[in-house]
């Protein structure tokens, strides 16, 4: 059975109108399995009309002052702020993340799309000091950021609204339009969200929103010659698929880590297993700065390692809907079977296992490893669950490499009370961003976002995303 609430209805927009398709998909509540509603399936006929309708949508946005283009934001953001609780909601519903989680999703959007708003009117050039080389003296001028045209936003399940939020606010802010391929698992809030974003008085060509599977017409529409940048979030498999099909346009790829923690022997211990736990588990794990490798001081580990068992036991498990869960159902039933296959894979190579390890459907209780092998998978491969392992370390340079041995990066973080150690670290890991007390798991939607390593391409934070959406162009007068 539907959810009346929840089912989207027509679910492509293109050229401002919505539209159904001759094939949909369900939408699935991976908590209690009911189907919550259908959304179309796009094909390549649809991206031709997205493009050709973003086209002018590109013009309609140029041609929007940078004041028109704030307020539009800013009534986005209202107008989400005052319904944040029926897209807490739905965010729970489609990802089975627990509703407290997803109300705090909610209100992150709210802000990227505030701080897009500003940005808007910030985007601004600078003057040029033309006379600062001979030949140059009587020549004055400035730059300017122009915006880059129709841009192919491409987003994943687990942060079904703020990742959005993080590709059209800067995009709309720098002036462009946007041809919105939401996850297909998750693209109930994304309808939600472009039907808000025409309330708040977007040109309606601006946006167009093709629901279904990547792999039916994402070719067309990242290769097509009129989409002039793609901004994919996502996993590395997918972002290498897209940058072979969109051949030579402007890209940027935030693509997933296997966030290292380091905890050194001066480190407050219940602070940093508090905050790894949280880390590890918050979402289902599902989350691209999770906490999944945990380098542990020799002289604390088996202290640690009990503190941070008890920090885990005291998450509560279960019913995404209740407002006191903190962890809920994964995805799919098969990236939960995945979890437990790498799970005993890592037993079976020699790995202790502290808890969790099981699953009920969905369900993965939150594990806890010890002793893992450095080549099991759920050490060296991103493991996007509620798995962790824990690792032991004589020395803070042997970490360090240990946490650097992965070849991409998003977050890494350290605990320690030494500001020598931090600021040691701080310099050798090599990560797009250090924490210091701090699990990997902080991410400020103002502060650059994005990864370091293999395929990591541009930055997201709002003032990041919206230069990176930009072209710069150089006004030059020549007044001799
Ligand atoms: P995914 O890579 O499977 O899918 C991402 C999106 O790509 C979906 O919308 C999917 O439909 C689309 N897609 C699939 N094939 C395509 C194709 N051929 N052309 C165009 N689009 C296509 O990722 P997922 O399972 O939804 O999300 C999990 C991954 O996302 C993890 O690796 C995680 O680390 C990463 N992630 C990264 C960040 C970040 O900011 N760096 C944030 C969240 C998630």
């Amino acid at each position: 059975m539907m959810h009346e609430a929840l089912d989207p209805g027509r679910s492509l927009l293109i050229g401002g109108r919505w539209e159904s398709a001759d094939e949909t998909m369900p939408v699935v509540d991976p908590w209690s399995g009911e189907t919550l509603g259908a959304v179309a399936c796009a094909n390549v006929i649809h991206v031709e009309r997205a493009v050709a309708a973003a086209t002018r949508g590109a013009e309609a946005m140029r041609a929007l002052s940078t004041g028109a283009r704030a307020r539009i934001l800013h009534a986005a953001a209202a107008a989400l702020e005052a319904n944040a609780e029926r897209f807490a909601f739905a965010i729970t519903a489609e990802t089975g993340k627990p509703v407290r989680t997803a109300t705090r999703e909610v209100a992150r959007a709210v802000n990227t799309l505030r701080l897009s708003g500003e940005e808007a009117t910030r985007l601004a050039g600078e003057t040029i000091a033309f006379d600062s080389f001979p030949g140059g003296e009587t020549r004055s001028g400035h730059y300017v950021q122009e915006p880059v045209g129709v841009i192919a936003a491409i987003t994943p399940f687990n942060d079904p609204l703020n990742l959005v939020c993080h590709k059209l606010g800067p995009a709309f802010a720098a002036g462009n339009a946007v041809i919105l391929k939401p996850a297909e698992q998750a693209p109930l809030v994304a309808v939600m969200l472009a039907r808000l974003l025409l309330a708040a008085g977007l040109p309606e060509e601006a946006l167009s929103l093709l629901t279904g599977r990547g792999s039916d017409f994402g070719d067309a529409l990242t290769s097509h010659a009129d989409v002039a940048m793609v901004s994919f979030t996502g996993g590395a498999r997918v972002g290498e698929a897209i940058c072979r099909s969109a051949g030579i346009k402007r890209l940027s790829m935030e693509l997933g880590g296997n966030g290292p923690v380091i905890v050194m022997d001066d480190a407050d211990i219940e602070r940093a297993a508090r905050a790894s736990a949280a880390g590890a588990f918050g979402a289902a794990g599902q989350n691209c700065i999770g906490v999944q490798r945990i380098y542990v001081h020799e002289k604390i580990h088996d202290r640690f390692a009990q503190a941070l068992v008890a920090a885990t036991a005291t998450l509560r498990v279960g019913d995404p809907r209740d407002a006191a869960t903190d962890v809920g159902p994964m995805i799919g039933a098969a990236e939960a079977e995945r979890i437990i296959a790498w799970t005993l894979e890592a037993v079976a190579g020699g790995a202790s296992l502290l808890s969790g390890g099981e699953r009920a459907g969905t369900l993965v209780r939150p594990t806890l490893l010890s002793n893992v092998a450095a080549d099991a998978r759920v050490a060296c491969h991103e493991a996007f669950g509620p798995v962790a392992s824990l690792f032991r370390f004589a020395d803070l340079d042997e970490a360090i490499d240990a946490a650097n041995r992965a070849d991409y990066a998003i977050h890494a973080a350290i605990f320690t009370e030494s500001l020598r150690h931090a600021r040691h670290a701080a310099r050798r890991l090599r990560a797009a961003g250090v924490m210091v007390n701090d699990s990997t798991d902080y991410r400020l939607d103002a502060m650059p976002f994005g990864g370091a390593g293999r395929g990591n391409m541009g930055r997201e934070g709002v003032r990041f995303a919206a230069r990176d959406m930009s072209q710069t162009k150089v006004i030059c007068f020549h007044d001799a």
